[in-house]
């Protein structure tokens, strides 16, 4: 054995097994962290940086089987399913579709209302704590609409999150100009969060939260985890190199990559990816005062340190198969139409794999085949936005604590 006095193993250094080591470090904990690839490059490195605290409605909700065969027809529009795919993806699309049945549709928000507190009261936590606090800006989020119609159309849902104390403000066209000069005079309905919070650059965020778990005594090793099996103590990890790791708790959170790792254990999860993509613009390609989300088109726009962000989208295409930058291409010129002096000179393109299971909830759960190994994975579109509060929840766990979350919903045996 590589490692016999390490506490805990953390199997990823995206922005999930970041946080999950540091609260294991918080307490106490001697933590490796285990990296196939670059650190941080993962999902984590390129979403839209937004801390979306508000987004309690999953994309699995009623009215979506209305909506998905119009987006489907175009195929550079916002949902995409490649016919090579499509029926490695009907399992998933089945799942999906039940749970966006009424009942399990309000169940489904109610458990993101309950998880969004602890969400935001554990991040703000962390970054005091690290110091990253300068990372995290609060600039507010402006939510557009081609036509009062689609406006009107998206009422429900803004009252299920005023329900759950979010605050926002309806605005016209005179305080979306405030807001952000230079918009198409199409967008003459918004909706503004003044307290939405985002990061200053992802990829920055999640690497500055790794360095500070390693300058504080943690250690990485770079290797391709193959599986884990448990022991008398807690459990080992094997890597594709033939080391091995032991320790008393090992946390999965190998995000889009994870399902194979938790078949290891007999633990089954419907994980798949829903792909997003994005060009990042040089800085001054446009003054953007924050981030603008453009609803009826599924992508978002966010002012990062490293330049303005144009991504979105959700292509159902699985973890092999090459990208397709002309999604990338296609937000970017809508976001031209948009904006009209947008330069989109210079761009950089990017895809990610989000981690997504079908009930649009996140596996943040002991393994069924031993206490020692805790699996988080699976938070889809909200991995930045829920990080700190699933360490907290991993931690809890890890100690054997009273949780600070009924961990019912995101138990990893509810898709037996
Ligand atoms: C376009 C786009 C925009 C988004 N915008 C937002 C947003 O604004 N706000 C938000 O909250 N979320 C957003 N998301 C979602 C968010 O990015 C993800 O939910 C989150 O990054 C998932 O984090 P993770 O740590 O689980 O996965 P990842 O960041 O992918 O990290 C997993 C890591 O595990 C490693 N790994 C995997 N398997 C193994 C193995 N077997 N052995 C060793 N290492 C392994 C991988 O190499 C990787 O580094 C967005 C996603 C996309 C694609």
């Amino acid at each position: 054995m590589n490692n016999p006095s390490v506490d805990a193993v953390v199997i990823g250094t995206g922005i999930i097994g970041a946080m999950a080591a540091h609260y294991l470090q918080e307490d106490g904990r001697t933590v490796l962290m285990i990296e196939r690839g670059e650190v941080a490059r993962g999902a984590s490195s390129g979403n839209a940086g937004i801390l979306a605290f508000p987004e309690i409605i999953p994309i699995a909700a009623p009215g979506m089987m209305w909506k998905a065969p119009k987006w489907l027809l175009d195929p550079l529009g916002p949902l995409s399913l490649p016919p090579s795919y499509a029926l490695n993806m009907a399992p998933w699309l089945w799942r999906l579709w039940r749970a966006g049945a009424r009942p399990a549709f309000e169940r489904t928000v109610a458990i993101h209302a309950a998880i969004m507190p602890l969400a935001r009261s554990e991040m703000l936590r962390v970054i005091e704590r690290t110091g990253l606090k300068a990372m995290v800006s609060q600039t507010g989020t402006l939510d557009l609409y081609d036509s009062e119609a689609s406006f009107d159309a998206a009422a429900a849902d803004w009252a299920a999150k005023r329900g759950a104390g979010f605050g926002f403000r309806r605005v016209g066209r005179a305080e979306i100009d405030a807001l952000q000069p230079g918009l198409a005079p199409q967008f003459r309905h918004g909706m503004f969060t003044p307290d939405g919070l985002q990061v200053s650059d992802p990829y920055e965020f999640t690497k500055a939260l790794v360095d500070h778990v390693i300058a504080r005594g943690a250690s990485i090793r770079i290797g391709e985890v193959t599986g884990i099996e448990p022991t008398a103590t807690g459990a080992r990890v094997g890597l594709a190199d033939g080391a091995a790791f032991e320790a008393k708790t090992v946390v999965l959170a190998g995000g889009a990559w994870s399902k194979a790792v938790a078949a290891s254990l007999g633990d089954h999860a419907p994980l798949e990816t829903e792909r997003g993509y994005n060009t990042t613009l040089p800085a001054g390609a446009f003054p953007l005062q924050r981030q603008l989300y453009f609803n009826d088109h599924g992508f978002v726009v966010t002012p990062l340190s490293s330049g303005i962000r144009v991504g979105g989208a959700v292509e159902l295409g699985g973890l092999r198969m090459p990208p397709n930058y002309k999604r990338s291409e296609a937000m970017l010129k809508k976001a031209k139409d948009f904006l009209p002096d947008l330069n989109t000179d210079g761009g950089r393109q990017w895809m990610g794999f989000r981690p997504s299971l079908p009930d649009c909830l996140p596996v943040i759960s002991p393994s069924g085949a031993t206490p020692a190994v805790i699996h988080a994975f699976g938070h889809g579109h909200l991995g930045l936005t829920q990080s700190a509060a699933t360490g907290r929840l991993v931690a809890d766990m890890a100690a054997r604590r009273q949780p600070a979350l009924d961990l019912e919903p995101f138990r990893i045996g509810r898709f037996r």
